[in-house]
């Protein structure tokens, strides 16, 4: 049948077809480019700990370091070795959400509720710090997997206690916002540069490095909250202000 039409007839007609085709050859590409600038990142960010571990546990293992040292060097160990735990608790995290077929349970779910936990176990970590953790809002029903959210909101509190000034506070809310379903974390601590506010959601990017790395941050924790929020198909605002604080807020 193609044979005995016009030929710029035929082009027309698969035209749709053959956009399509482009489109998702560009997005291979780029799925591609993505997944090797990850894999690449991530073999880095598993060696520097590793690669303290072999170094520490080799100059105690030679028998000639003071006790001191000895203590110093184990120390190092321990926290290069929770580092590296974290590190490999957030990649698995994120293959798992990766999944094409992950499949969600989701449930309605009181978002105060989890709130309400997440508070209460990031208390002690918050005042340890100077800092103020409070939760306001009302109880408020939304369908969403319950594992996940406990994670955007541990991630969310996490970041906010850490990125804080000593006297600083953290407002967790739960509420509805024209009749949806909203969380939100807002901090009064150092903020996040404006030309660093699209990046912070990318894998392991992070405006200070050491900041990150001093407080236990992996650099992947606001790249799973985003997975996770797109799942639920959710939307995601950041608002921050340098030196001021930031607030992260999901709209269901
Ligand atoms: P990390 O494990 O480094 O905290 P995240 O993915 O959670 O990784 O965050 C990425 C980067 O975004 C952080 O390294 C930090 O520079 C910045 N950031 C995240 N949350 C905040 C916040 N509440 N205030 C200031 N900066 C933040």
């Amino acid at each position: 049948n193609i044979m005995l039409v016009d030929e710029n007839n035929v082009y027309e007609e698969i035209r749709p077809f053959v956009n399509t085709i482009k489109e998702q050859h560009v997005n291979i590409i780029n799925n591609a480019q993505l997944r090797q600038e990850f894999t690449a990142n991530v073999s880095h960010e598993l060696k520097t700990p590793l690669t303290a571990i072999s170094g520490y546990a080799e100059l105690i293992g030679n028998g000639m370091t003071g006790k001191e040292d000895t203590i110093r060097f184990s120390n190092e160990i321990h926290s290069n070795a929770n580092r590296l735990l974290s590190l490999i608790n957030d990649i698995i995290k994120l293959s798992e959400l990766d999944e094409a077929d992950h499949q969600m349970e989701m449930e309605r779910i009181d978002l105060y509720k989890l709130a309400e936990n997440c508070v209460q176990m990031m208390q002690v970590t918050a005042e340890k710090q100077g800092i103020r953790l409070t939760l306001q809002g009302e109880s408020t029903m939304a369908m969403a997997n319950k594992g996940l959210m406990d994670e955007v909101f541990y991630n969310l509190c996490s970041n906010a206690i850490r990125y804080n000034k000593p006297g600083g506070s953290v407002t967790v809310t739960v509420g509805t916002k024209d009749e949806r379903p909203f969380l939100s974390v807002a901090d009064t601590g150092i903020g996040i540069p404006k030309e660093c506010q699209e990046r912070v959601f990318e894998r392991f990017y992070r405006v200070d490095k050491s900041r990150s790395k001093s407080t236990g941050g992996t650099g992947l924790g606001l790249a799973i909250v985003k997975h996770i929020v797109a799942q639920h198909n959710a939307a995601l605002h950041l608002d921050s202000e340098l030196d001021e604080g930031t607030t992260i807020e999901i709209v269901f």
